[in-house]
């Protein structure tokens, strides 16, 4: 239902929970993010609100890096396994995801037979071990990324973290994704009030295209790796 990422060199989670908030208006059954700080990727998440989710915080993990979701439930009940982010075997790619991956029975069972652990009865749950899987033997993670959403059939924005890697992936087709642009800091998000108190400068992404923000940098490409120039818009909001 909602996404939101953030990619900075202070601390995101305070970020990513406000931003959450501000998409409860979509309407959602539980919520979650997922930081990293160098220290592994640490993920948080339940059904129900996102003040069952801060309230489950009492010490607040830590990281310049995360992501969050507010879920609406397609494939699998509202559980905490079932909440978002959802993670690979070893837990270390984290990943948000909206819409329905068409095809996950069949993927699930090609990457069990491979030897990977599943803990929900989400679409969403390969995406992770997908990613994992062609990071293996992929160059780097972006193209990891790239190939593991040109497997997928259906509709999705995802947002991902991996351990070790101050940056955030990201793709979609057929579900809403934008980049908000501030001065010392990057945000994905489905929907823009998620960070429209932190920026209104705005790039609307486009079904096929692939993100990369790490902290000096935002980079958009197709699905091949081809660099992609989107403009950048100014949005005119009342709150
Ligand atoms: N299909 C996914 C799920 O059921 C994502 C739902 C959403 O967009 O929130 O977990």
């Amino acid at each position: 239902c909602g996404i939101i990422a953030r990619v900075g060199r202070d601390d995101a989670t305070e970020t990513l929970l406000s931003s959450l908030e501000n998409l409860e208006y979509r309407g959602y059954d539980s919520a979650g993010i997922a930081v990293q700080n160098g220290s592994g990727v640490k993920v948080h998440k339940c059904s129900g609100e996102v003040a069952d989710l801060k309230s489950r915080l009492q010490t607040k993990p830590s990281g310049n890096i995360g992501i969050g979701h507010t879920r609406w439930s397609t494939h699998g009940p509202p559980t905490d396994a079932n909440a978002h982010p959802h993670t690979d075997t070893a837990g270390d790619v984290a990943v948000v995801h909206n819409g329905v991956i068409e095809n996950y029975d069949e993927l699930r069972d090609e990457l069990q037979a491979m030897g990977h652990e599943f803990e929900s009865d989400t679409d969403t749950e390969v995406i992770p071990h997908l990613i994992d899987e062609y990071r293996a033997e992929a160059p780097d993670t972006e193209t990891a990324v790239r190939r593991a959403v040109s497997t997928l059939e259906g509709s999705y924005a995802i947002a991902a973290i991996v351990d070790g890697e101050e940056a955030v992936y990201a793709a979609r087709k057929g579900s809403p994704l934008v980049l908000g642009l501030d001065a010392d800091e990057w945000y994905l998000a489905s929907d823009v009030p998620a960070f429209l108190d932190h920026t209104d400068e705005v790039i609307y992404l486009e079904d096929g295209d692939v993100v990369v923000l790490d902290p000096d940098n935002y980079r958009i490409t197709d699905l091949e790796g081809t660099p992609i120039e989107r403009s950048v818009d100014t949005v005119e909001w009342d709150p």
